[in-house]
């Protein structure tokens, strides 16, 4: 309960609402502590000018204070203060509540003389009490009330914003609870697991990823599946003509003669191809291939390369030349696995071409790449079939491919190897015409 997110988010609005409050508690009850102090001192200014003018007259229009007290008895019920006037020697001549009169006044609070003392001598003095009940509120009262009018809103606030909080956390941390189950459903194997998030914001995001992962998660399940499943199928077809060919040879129908031994030694070896073949796939898929990059003349490379395969061609009656420009950048690459591409492009050409037929490997400079071509006159690919033809296992002619010795792996790798150097590698085939395989490498810097 108290590490949930809905509980969290209680408590962090409780805390905005309660640091909000105070803060403005304390903002408003100082200012207004101020403006009432300033007001309270300028009606106080006012009143004593006030009275300072009545009493100036009358003396003026009088002559003396004769007949002052009612008037002073008055300004004193007028204004909720004592006010006491005395003459020029200090003897009360008028007290707003009638109790000093004629008596000497000690005052206790400073008074104010008139006329003041540049109009002439003094005729009096008179004093407003301060502590006599005022009509304004102190500014502590008003303090006070403003606080409870705040305690009170911020109360009301509060409450209000809790309600609020508590729908708002429910609707945050559903999408979060539901991400949860389905991230524990998935890690016990359910990878039919998926959110549904209508948020735009991050939750959403959230889910999307997740989504996105459960997906992954299954297709690589599914890849695995399948790439077991035709593992099994591809050994399955040497492994029994081998068997075949040894419970012949067992049984006496067959004799093991130089004819039967080399069939069986096809077999083994086109075995032990395919899992060298799968252990390079696996590897390169897992981006474990080990590549040693150097700067190197891809030139060289390529002239290597037809020389390896040249015997291979001539049997097959088949011309493989090189079609290079006078200038080429050097490359950045591991030779021994672009050797290892050159080779199974110009085997699976030379597999695929015709008596008399031309294979050309041509190269150019594409910016930062080099492009390398190998380029056949052979049976072409069928269009339907050239999406497919770098997947693993894949063979446009079932039958006659298996004839030739081809594990339908070898496109498979090549792709990795060029991936594995951040280039691409690409068909481009016509039935009956010839194809054209090309990947790129990177210049050298
Ligand atoms: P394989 O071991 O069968 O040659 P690859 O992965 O090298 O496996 O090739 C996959 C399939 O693509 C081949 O079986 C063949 O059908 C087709 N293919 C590859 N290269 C060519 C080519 N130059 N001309 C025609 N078909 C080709």
């Amino acid at each position: 309960m108290i590490h949930s997110l809905r509980f969290r988010l209680l408590v962090a609005f409780t805390l905005v609402i309660l640091v909000v409050v105070g803060a403005i508690y304390l903002f408003v009850s100082q200012t207004t502590q101020v403006e009432v102090r300033r007001h309270v001192e300028r009606s106080e200014q006012a009143r004593f000018e006030r009275v300072a003018f009545e009493l100036y007259h009358y003396y003026r229009e009088r002559g003396g204070w004769e007949g002052i007290q009612p008037y002073v008895e008055q300004w004193g019920s007028l204004y909720g203060r004592r006010i006491i006037l005395t003459d020029s020697c200090g003897i009360v001549v008028a007290d707003s509540q009638g109790e000093l009169l004629g008596q000497q006044y000690h005052p206790s609070t400073p008074g104010m003389r008139f006329p003041p003392p540049w109009e002439g001598d003094s005729v009096g003095t008179f004093y407003i009490s301060p502590e006599s009940s005022a009509v304004f509120p102190s500014p502590w009262s008003l303090s006070q009330a403003i606080g409870h009018f705040l305690l009170w809103g911020a109360l009301l606030a509060a409450t209000v914003a809790l309600v609020i909080t508590y729908f708002l956390s429910r609707r945050i941390s559903a999408p979060v609870k539901a991400l949860t189950l389905a991230a524990r459903q998935l890690g016990r194997g359910d990878l039919s697991q998926r959110v549904q998030s209508k948020d735009k914001g991050e939750l959403g995001e959230l889910a999307q990823a997740f989504n996105a992962m459960a997906e992954n998660l299954k297709r690589n399940e599914q890849l695995q599946r399948n790439m077991i499943a035709d593992t099994a199928h591809e050994l399955r077809t040497p492994l029994s003509n081998l068997k075949g060919y040894l419970e012949a040879i067992r049984d006496g129908v067959v004799r093991p003669d130089p004819d039967t031994i080399r069939s069986l030694d096809e077999e083994a070896n086109l075995l032990s191809r395919l899992v060298d073949d799968l252990q390079e796939l696996s590897l390169a898929e897992a981006h474990e291939l080990k590549l040693n990059c150097q700067a190197g003349d891809i030139k060289k490379l390529v002239n290597q390369a037809i020389a390896v395969r040249q015997n291979q061609a001539a049997t097959k009656g088949v011309l493989v030349s090189a079609k290079m420009p006078k200038r080429l950048p050097q490359v950045n690459i591991d030779s021994r696995r672009i050797s290892q591409v050159l080779l199974n492009l110009i085997d699976n050409a030379i597999t695929h071409t015709l008596r008399g037929g031309i294979i050309t490997i041509a190269a150019r400079q594409l910016d930062s790449w080099v492009e390398i071509s190998v380029e056949d006159t052979g049976e072409g690919i069928p269009a339907e079939d050239l999406p497919n033809v770098f997947e693993r296992f894949y063979r446009v002619d079932k039958s006659r491919t298996r004839a030739t010795g081809g594990t339908g792996l070898g496109l498979v790798i090549a792709k990795s190897l060029v991936e594995a150097h951040h280039g691409t590698i690409v068909v481009e085939s016509e039935l009956g015409k010839g194809s054209r395989f090309s990947f790129t490498i990177p210049v050298s810097e």
